[in-house]
């Protein structure tokens, strides 16, 4: 980033930022290991999380593995109750 002492200009500052232009460019479309990934668009792969574990915005998340088998289980469940599932995501789910 730069010097707050020597920036007055907080947003020219970050505008200059190479971790800032990082963020902004940032797609799950362009990280690697996600890019061929059938369940990047539901995903999310957290930057924040990402980062705080690898260091690298552009990998994939640690938990990658169990979001696979969540995403897969998740589409299990939706081919035998599909109609259960879309009352569930609109707020239509009876429990009882
Ligand atoms: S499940 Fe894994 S590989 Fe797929 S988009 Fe998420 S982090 Fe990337």
């Amino acid at each position: 980033m730069g010097n707050v002492n020597e920036e007055n200009n907080l947003e020219s500052m970050i505008n200059k930022s190479k971790r800032a232009k990082e963020l902004r460019e940032r797609n799950v479309r362009n990280i690697e290991p996600c890019k061929k990934c059938e369940w990047k668009m539901f995903c999310g792969v957290c930057p924040r999380e990402v980062y705080s574990c690898t260091g690298n915005v552009y990998d994939k998340i640690p938990q990658c593995i169990f979001q696979n088998n969540v995403f897969e289980a998740l589409i299990w469940e939706f081919g035998k109750n599909q109609e259960g599932i879309m009352k569930y995501l609109i707020g239509e789910y009876d429990e009882n």
